[in-house]
Parts: structure tokens; C-alpha cells; sequence
């Protein structure tokens, strides 16, 4: 099983999951720029941020074996904080590096004046810089949300292939769909949409226009949830090549329309492991302690 996941914040993660990750089949994955948990009180603790996103752990994942790509973006839920409006200023910047598939996460999280008014921008950097985006729906609130989000990217003039409204579940996914918009599920071990749910939506719509990833970041969270979902659909009678459709080629498929992937579409199921663990990111390997 080769794996794609199009959404986990690696930063957050151990080596033990990039180990275990690699073991179950992702080779490739992409990291939305996010909200870290603590509020961020300037604009340069987004920068330090990003640079990681696009520097460190763009290499700390190629130490095992995974293509790690990211989103940047001003989160919705810090698009409330006017600390952070300068933010905006400085994605252009980002927005243009190799590496950076899609402008994201943004959205709604409490629907706010504020939040729209950055969702409305970064839809507006999306256009201009012909990158997909990403766009998280509210968790509360979800269905009137997930409507807000349609109306706004119409407006925005982005093609819907061009957009993934990411953590959908039962209640959404119709609309999305019927929007053309990709749909995308997070996969989470005790609450929202698990593996089981997921299986029984691909039966009832199909698996056009499908992503399916992990979520995970310093939240309860699995990093191989997407494995897991891969083995609940073959128990359930999918093929082999359907799970690779929706665990791969459909990742692929969205986000190469950045121009900007990093990984060999046509990579086989066993990779190439061939990582060198004491190579160096400026100056800074992996690895801990002497070698000699
Ligand atoms: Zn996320």
C-alpha cells in the first residue's frame, strides 16, 4: 500500500511515528500550516514557523523515507487575533517557494467579521498564485459552515477542482460534492469520523473527488489512520487498486495541480528507503549523541 496523506503536522510528531508512518506505506505527505495550541503573539513566530515548514521538517522527513510537502496560510482561528493580521502580508513571500502545494488551512472556526475577511483574501492569493486550496470547516456549527464556505469560493472565482473542504462528515459531504469542490474526511480514533464511517461513505458515493487523511497533530490523533482506512476498505470488498486511487492518486492528483509536488507520482508500493540519517539540514543532523 502506497500512501499519500494529505493533511498530519509532522512538527508535532515523533521519530517513532515517522518510523511506524514509512512502515505502514506513506511516502509523501502534506502539512497545513496550523494553529500551534498557544496563541501567537507576532508575525515573526509565523515566520519562524513557515521557514520550519518549508526547511526542517521538509528534511527531517526525507530522513525517513517521506516527500514532505506543505500549505501555508493565516490559520481561521488566529485570523480573530489582531496581532496576527500582518500575517497576510508576508504569504506572497511563501506562497511562491517550491514544496508549497496549496494555500491553507483557512476558513471558518467561530465564523467571524475576521475570519471571513482572511478567508476572502488568502481565496483572492489563491487565484493570483494558481494554487488549490485548503479550506477547514468549523467543527461546531459544521452545516452552516461548510454553506458560508461554498457561497465564498464562488465568489472567489477559484474553480472548485481547485479547492478540498477538508473535515467533512456525514451531514456535509452532499453539498460539497454537488459544489464539485474536492471532499476531504479526518480520520480520528475516538471522536468525529473513524475508519468504518469513512468505508461506508466511498460505498455510497464513490471515490471521485476523495482524500482521505490522518489529522494528526498534538491533539489525540493517529498518524496511521490512513493505513487503517486503506485495510477497512479491502475488508469491505474494495480492491487493491481502489485504496491505492483514494490513498495516492487522488492526493496526487489534487495537488499536483500546484505544479509543485515533490514526489514520484509513479513511486513503487516498497519506495526507496536509501535515506542517510547523518546528513545535514544547516548544520543539524537527526541524529543524537556521538557517532563514532
Ligand atoms: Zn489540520
Amino acid at each position: 500500500m502506497r500512501i499519500f496523506d494529505p493533511h498530519i503536522h509532522m512538527t508535532s510528531r515523533t521519530t517513532d511515528d515517522y518510523e511506524a508512518m514509512y512502515a505502514s506505506g506513506v511516502r509523501a505527505l502534506v502539512e497545513p500550516a496550523f494553529w500551534l495550541g498557544q496563541p501567537r503573539t507576532t508575525v515573526g513566530s509565523f515566520t519562524d514557523y513557515f521557514d520550519a515548514l518549508v526547511g526542517w521538517e521538509r528534511f527531517r522527513a526525507s530522513q525517513f523515507g517521506i516527500a514532505h510537502h506543505c500549505t501555508i496560510a493565516l490559520n481561521p482561528k488566529e485570523a480573530n487575533d489582531p496581532r496576527c493580521a500582518e500575517v497576510l502580508d508576508v504569504l506572497p513571500r511563501y506562497l511562491a517557494k517550491d514544496g508549497v502545494v496549496a494555500v491553507g488551512e483557512v476558513g471558518f472556526d467561530s465564523m467571524t467579521v475576521e475570519e471571513e475577511k482572511a478567508f476572502v483574501r488568502q481565496l483572492e492569493l489563491a487565484v493570483e498564485f494558481e494554487l488549490p486550496a485548503m479550506v477547514h470547516t468549523p467543527h461546531r456549527d459544521k452545516e452552516q459552515g461548510t454553506r458560508r464556505t461554498l457561497e465564498l469560493v464562488t465568489e472567489s472565482g477559484l474553480a472548485p477542482g481547485m479547492v478540498v473542504v477538508d473535515h467533512l462528515n456525514e451531514v456535509t459531504v452532499d453539498q460539497v460534492d454537488e459544489a464539485g469542490c474536492w471532499m476531504g474526511f479526518s480520520i480520528y480514533p475516538d471522536t468525529k469520523m473513524d475508519e468504518h464511517r469513512m468505508v461506508a461513505i466511498l460505498q455510497r458515493r464513490g471515490l471521485d473527488r476523495v482524500l482521505v487523511n490522518s489529522a494528526a497533530d498534538w491533539g489525540r490523533s493517529d498518524p496511521l489512520k490512513t493505513s487503517k482506512t486503506g485495510a477497512a476498505m479491502l475488508e469491505a470488498g474494495f480492491s487493491a487498486d481502489d485504496v491505492d486511487r483514494v490513498l495516492w492518486r487522488n492526493p496526487i492528483e489534487f495537488f499536483g495541480q500546484s505544479g509543485r509536488l515533490l514526489v514520484d507520482p509513479d513511486l513503487a508500493d516498497d519506495g526507496s528507503a536509501g535515506a542517510d540519517a547523518s546528513a545535514t539540514f544547516e548544520g543539524n543532523s537527526i541524529l543524537r549523541g556521538s557517532r563514532d
